[in-house]
């Protein structure tokens, strides 16, 4: 019978992904790359269309604005349409723009609006830095202090999940107090995929409004923003979705709000009702949908990278996506309970969920020793993963570009360096 990751590998509707990406390259051969959770790859092509646009800079000056190939007027546009069928949502309800935090921040003066008796924020215990940052900020802004108005859920004591009940649990009890409900929907560090929609309901339920980061999330597990009567959304592009660093951010505002004027918010001119935006007139009056929370001009490079990675997502049925996501996940779980097995002194415990439902396409691999001295020979073996202090190693097979046969290779030279750093037995 032939080896499971070549049958795997032949029978993949998406194996031709691959060679649209560039792999960093150890001793002149492609690295075992698992960082898209991280920095996704480089589309092959990004290269052509940033010569696009620097070209027709070069070419056009600021007729560009209207003379490009694609016009940077509205430049932000073009990739609308794929980013809302990724994250499950009307175009409409989708907007290129700024970066994460800057949208959170800005998503937060319209959707965190605290009052005396409803002034808290649920959240994750030990949220991606960033995010419990911009929310302890806000918190503060509104003159309120973030250890009475940031209720965390933790894990329970000495495990590294969140049960669901628990989240729920204490929606319903402070259902008097909260005003925002902010969950990841996949948690960075452990890999947990949160129930966005049962959140949401419960959150919705308590009379909060709920927003989600979805850094981890995007292009990686299956989002319907809109049906899920999610209230907003913030993300990166420059992990899952390939856009390179400092990538353009997305902002995802349910259209319920998509005429609501008086909703508050920090306008900017692209944010400006585009038929008389350049009238330049006194007062802000929004333009409909996600859209109208603009501030600037488009940031056509950052635009160009990531149009050149959603390229190829077009051509990818999301179905087929997740359930390579799924099998190849579990493939290498597979091959390291293997290992745990074979050699159960080794200090590995996986902490992301088995069940298939809460989780992407990461495993992080918790040390209770030796971790970092084994990260510093995977990375100078040409094997990218990532380091996430105290003890954690962040394995993440992208399914866009990673194969069966990387996960088997990874695997057979991490129990070669396992066998170094820790012994037979
Ligand atoms: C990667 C990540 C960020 C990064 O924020 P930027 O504004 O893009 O620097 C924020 N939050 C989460 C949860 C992340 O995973």
């Amino acid at each position: 019978m032939q080896d499971y990751h070549i049958q795997m590998d032949q029978h993949d509707p998406l194996s031709a992904k691959r060679s649209a990406f560039y792999f960093p390259q150890h001793d002149g051969k492609d690295a075992l790359y698992f960082c898209g959770n991280s920095l996704g790859l480089q589309p092959k092509g990004v290269l052509p269309l940033l010569e696009q646009e620097v070209m027709d800079w070069r070419t056009y000056g600021v007729e560009g604005h209207f003379h490009a190939k694609n016009p940077w007027f509205s430049y932000h546009s073009i990739v609308t349409e794929s980013l809302a069928r990724i994250v499950g949502a009307n175009p409409s309800e989708v907007v290129a723009m700024q970066t994460l935090t800057a949208n959170l921040h800005l998503a937060m003066v319209s959707f965190y609006r605290p009052t005396k008796e409803r002034y808290k924020i649920v959240m994750e215990a030990g949220a991606f830095p960033s995010d419990q940052y911009a929310i302890e900020s806000q918190v503060r802004f509104h003159g309120y202090v973030p250890e009475d108005a940031i209720i965390e859920i933790a894990p329970r004591a000495g495990e590294h999940i969140i049960h669901h009940e628990d989240i729920i649990e204490v929606i319903q009890q402070n259902a008097d107090s909260i005003a925002l409900v902010m969950f990841s929907g996949v948690q960075y560090l452990s890999g947990q995929r949160f129930r966005m929609k049962e959140i949401t309901d419960a959150g919705h339920k308590a009379g909060a409004i709920c927003g989600f980061d979805l850094a981890h999330a995007i292009g990686n597990v299956e989002l319907h923003l809109h049906d899920w009567n999610i209230d907003f959304a913030v993300w990166c592009t420059y992990k899952y979705l390939n856009a390179g660093p400092g990538g353009i951010g997305g902002l995802f505002i349910h259209d319920k709000y998509a005429n609501a004027p008086d909703l508050p918010r920090f306008a900017g001119w692209w944010g400006y009702d585009e038929n008389s935006r350049f009238l330049m007139k006194k007062g802000f009056t929004p333009s409909y949908g996600a859209s109208g929370w603009q501030l600037s001009n488009a940031q056509v490079f950052q635009i160009a990278s990531l149009r050149a990675s959603l390229d190829i997502f077009d051509g990818v049925k999301l179905e087929e996506l997740f359930l390579k996501r799924n099998a190849l996940t579990a493939y290498a779980e597979r091959l390291l309970l293997q290992l745990k097995v074979d050699m159960p002194h080794i200090p590995l415990e996986i902490i992301t969920p088995k069940n298939v439902d809460e989780r992407g396409a990461q495993l992080s691999l918790l040390f209770h020793e030796h971790g970092k001295m084994l990260i510093d020979k995977l990375l100078s073996d040409g094997i990218i993963v990532d380091w996430r202090e105290p003890n954690i190693i962040r394995l993440a097979p992208a399914p866009l570009y990673n194969s069966f046969s990387d996960v088997h290779e990874f695997a057979s030279r991490f129990r070669k360096h396992c066998i170094d750093l820790f012994g037979e037995q």
